[in-house]
C-alpha cells in the first residue's frame, strides 16, 4: 500500500519561551539561537537521492514557532519557497501559543502564505493552565482565536488536553463549550500521557499528583466525542475533529497514511519510499552539520514489508477511514478478529473497508493485537 499522494513539508522550530511541565517533546529555551537555527533550517537539504515532488502541505511546528522574532517566519518561508516547490492550494499551517498572537504577527503569517493556524490552548481554565505550566490564560486564548478571525484567517484549529491530574468532567465540558463557541474548523483533543523525564513525571513519582484512572479517561474522551460530533464535527481520527471533510488536517493525514513527507530541523522526521530518517535532537549538532555542508546528524531505517503492514494496521485503526478489507486479510487471524470486534461494536464494515467505531477508538491501542 505505498502511498503516492503529494508530499508534505514539516519545519521544526525547536524553541519555547518556557517548558510546560508535561512536555516530552524536544525543545530548547535558548531563543537567542533562533537566528542561526532558522538560517540552517532554510539551508538543509534532503539526504542525497531523496527527491520530493511539489509539497501540498507545509507545517511549521515546534516548539513554539510563534515565539520567533517578528519577520523571521516570513523570511524563512521566503527562503524555503526559493528552494522547494509548493503545489497550488497547499495547506500551510503554523502552530502558535495564544500569548504570542499579535495583529502584526498574523499579518506576517498571512503575507507569507500561511492559511491555517493551530492554537495551543490546552484548557480554558486558568487554574489548569497554571498547573500545566502554560504561559497564557483563558482570556488570552479567547483573544487569540478572535484576533485570528479578525485577521481574515479562515482555518482555525484549537488544541486541547484532557485527563491530567485533577481534571474533572465539569471543567472539561466547560473547556469544550468555550472552544465550540469560537467556531474553530478543527479541534484536537489529546489525552495526557506522562512520559519521559518531565517535571510532571517527577511529581507523580514523588506522590504529589495521581494519575487519572482509566474510567475517567474514557468518560473524558467520550464527552469530547459527543460534544463535538453533536455540533457537526467529524471525529476523523482518535484525537482529531474537523468541521467538514475539507477541514481535516491534510498534513497530519500524510503521517497516518504513509504518504511521503520531508522534515527539516533538529529532531524532525521524514518518510519516503519505505525509508524513514530523522535528524538528531541537538541544535548545535544540527547547525554544525548543515553549516559544514555534510548535513545534520541523522538516524534512519528501512521498513520491512512486515513493519510496514503492522504500522498500517495500527495507524489505520486510529482513523475513521479505517482500512480496506483486502489489506486486513494479510493477517492470519483477521476473520476471527473482525467477527469478534464487530460483535463488540469496536469495528464495522462499510463497503469494502473496515472502520473503527467511537468505542473502537477507545481501545485503539489494543485492536491491532487481535489480528496478529
Ligand atoms: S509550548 Fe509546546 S513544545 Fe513548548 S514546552 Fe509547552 S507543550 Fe512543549
Amino acid at each position: 500500500m505505498m502511498n503516492d499522494d503529494p508530499p508534505g513539508l514539516y519545519l521544526h522550530i525547536p524553541f519555547c519561551v518556557t517548558r510546560c511541565i508535561y512536555c516530552d517533546f524536544y525543545s530548547d529555551t535558548r531563543i537567542s539561537m533562533a537566528g542561526r537555527l532558522l538560517g540552517c533550517l532554510a539551508a538543509e537539504n534532503a539526504p542525497r537521492g531523496m527527491g520530493f515532488s511539489a509539497f501540498d502541505t507545509v507545517y511549521i511546528g515546534g516548539g513554539t514557532p510563534s515565539a520567533m522574532p517578528a519577520g523571521s517566519i516570513a523570511l524563512l518561508m521566503e527562503r524555503i519557497g526559493g528552494r522547494f516547490e509548493t503545489a497550488p492550494g497547499a495547506e500551510v499551517t503554523i502552530e502558535v501559543n495564544p500569548d504570542d498572537v499579535t495583529a502584526g504577527k498574523l499579518a506576517e503569517y498571512r503575507g507569507a502564505g500561511i492559511n491555517r493556524i493551530s492554537v495551543g490552548v490546552q484548557s480554558f481554565d486558568d487554574g489548569e493552565l497554571k498547573f500545566l505550566g502554560r504561559r497564557h490564560d483563558a482570556r488570552s486564548a479567547i483573544g487569540a482565536a478572535r484576533a485570528i478571525r479578525e485577521a481574515g484567517m479562515e482555518n482555525l484549529g484549537i488544541d486541547l488536553i484532557y485527563g491530567f491530574a485533577g481534571h474533572t468532567i465539569e471543567s472539561w465540558r466547560s473547556t469544550l463549550e468555550t472552544a465550540l463557541s469560537l467556531g474553530p474548523e478543527h479541534v484536537s483533543c489529546y489525552q495526557m500521557t506522562i512520559e519521559g523525564p518531565t517535571p510532571m513525571a517527577r511529581m507523580l513519582a514523588a506522590g504529589r499528583i495521581e494519575e487519572t484512572g482509566e474510567e475517567l479517561q474514557r468518560e473524558l474522551f467520550l464527552l469530547a466525542s459527543a460534544a463535538l460530533t453533536d455540533h457537526g464535527y467529524i471525529h476523523y481520527e482518535i484525537s482529531n475533529y474537523a468541521r467538514g471533510e475539507g477541514a481535516a488536517s491534510r498534513h497530519n493525514g500524510k503521517y497516518w497514511a504513509h504518504a511521503p513527507y520531508l522534515g527539516l530541523g533538529p529532531s524532525a522526521h521524514s518518510f519516503a519510499g519505505g525509508e524513514r530518517w530523522w535528524n538528531l535532537p541537538s541544535i548545535e549538532g544540527y547547525c554544525g552539520g548543515v553549516e559544514g555542508g555534510e548535513g545534520p546528524p541523522r538516524g534512519s531505517e528501512r521498513l520491512t514489508a512486515r513493519q510496514f503492514d503492522l504500522e498500517t494496521l495500527y495507524l489505520g485503526l486510529r482513523t475513521a477511514r479505517g482500512l480496506p478489507l483486502g489489506f486486513l486479510s494479510r493477517f492470519p487471524a483477521w476473520e476471527r478478529a473482525l467477527e469478534r470486534l464487530e460483535n463488540e461494536s469496536c469495528l464495522r464494515i462499510e463497503g469494502d473497508r473496515v472502520v473503527p467505531t467511537t468505542k473502537g477508538f477507545l481501545f485503539a491501542d489494543s485492536l491491532p493485537l487481535f489480528f496478529l
